[in-house]
């Protein structure tokens, strides 16, 4: 009885943190997208390979801004 008390408490507490995170990612996504409205010569790609960060595409040049990965396009 006791066991399933804590078990339900621990999922409620995982539930309002990944309900935290999920509007927090929301909130970056649209913070993200306003930022690169206001800056014309940069936008967005899609996720580098290592996973941590998006592209950024900035004249000409493709590069993740957590890891060493650019390229020319
Ligand atoms: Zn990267």
């Amino acid at each position: 009885m006791r066991g399933r008390h804590m078990h339900s408490r621990r999922l409620r507490d995982l539930e309002a943190r990944l309900d935290d995170t999920e509007r927090k990612v929301d909130q970056l996504e649209n913070t993200l997208c306003g930022v690169v409205r206001e800056l014309n010569e940069v936008s967005i790609a899609g996720p580098c390979k290592c996973g941590k960060a998006l592209l950024i595409v900035h004249q000409q040049t493709v590069y993740c801004p957590q890891c060493q990965y650019r390229r020319t396009i």
